[in-house]
């Protein structure tokens, strides 16, 4: 009996997205995005360029420029709607974003000692620096000429030493050669997982973006979101939508009568 009322336990809920609509300046870009990621789960986010990805991994971390017209956007059951990008990162939000900017002055070595004396988190940044292969970068200003690559498992760096609870990530195979996507992809379950390195149950939820899905075939997803002009065309299995997309594109999105409209 123990076991069966254990095996029907719900996950709790990581990220709930409601009905959110979010506009630059005076242009609306988001409508009505509706998504809900339970503890554990990995969500890819597809979708053709300039369809609204970006700026919902944006508007999730909490950038000012992005303004949330309607909707709420609730983490662990809270509503972080209103918070500020600090306030979220300290409650376990993270973000790898597509190109992080360069800051001259603060090496890599400074941004992780400043996250992990944030974080609490008892990282092991040799042993990190060592598997992400970017020892060699900690004494340099971050990201400044760094290459795509480097760039990517920097930030990587970064979110080890956060340790958050939602990991969100822009396209991490972007400008990443097939020798470092494994490296990417490894720091992606490490993180998912929390340090247990793939022992056990994921700990933490995942929101990627991916256009190739390159990246899924390292991080396994539960589920793929299809974002069409701003709103949530398609929820289902992402293998088949990216094999759907990868015969079809994206234009059929425009026109497929999904039943399920930004359901999940
Ligand atoms: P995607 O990531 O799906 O390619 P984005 O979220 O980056 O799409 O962009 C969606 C739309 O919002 C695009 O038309 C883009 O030009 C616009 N946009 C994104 N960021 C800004 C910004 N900072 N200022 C003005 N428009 C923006
Ligand atoms: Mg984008």
């Amino acid at each position: 009996m123990l076991v069966a009322a254990q095996s029907v336990r719900e996950k709790p809920v990581m990220l709930k997205i409601e009905d959110l609509s979010v506009s630059i300046g005076d242009r609306q870009i988001l409508n009505g995005v509706n998504i809900e990621i339970k503890q554990g789960e990995v969500h890819a986010l597809l979708g053709s360029n300039g369809s609204g990805k970006s700026t919902l991994l944006s508007t999730i971390m909490g950038y000012p420029q992005f303004k949330v017209t309607s909707g709420r956007i609730i983490f662990k059951g809270q509503d972080i709607t209103n918070m500020t990008v600090d306030e979220r990162a300290r409650l376990g939000v993270g973000i790898s974003v597509q190109k992080p900017p360069a800051i001259k002055g603060i090496t890599l070595q400074d941004a992780v000692q400043m996250t992990t004396g944030l974080s609490g988190n008892n990282l092991d940044v040799t042993g990190a620096a060592n598997r992400l292969d970017v020892s060699y970068l900690l004494d340099r200003d971050l990201n400044l000429g760094y290459s795509g690559g480097e760039a990517k498992r920097s930030e990587l760096l970064q979110l080890l030493a956060q340790s958050p609870d939602l990991i969100m990530f822009d396209e991490p195979e972007s400008g990443v050669d097939l020798v470092n996507i494994g490296l990417v992809g490894n720091a992606i379950n490490e993180l998912l997982h929390k340090n247990e390195l793939r022992k056990g149950p994921r700990a933490a939820s995942g929101l990627i973006i991916t256009h190739t899905g390159f990246i899924l075939e390292y991080v396994n997803a539960d589920k793929g979101h299809i974002l069409c002009d701003g709103s949530i065309t398609c929820s289902g299995n992402p293998r088949d939508m990216l094999e759907h997309i990868r015969q079809f594109g994206y234009d059929r999105c425009r026109i497929c009568p999904s039943p399920n409209g930004g359901a999940q």
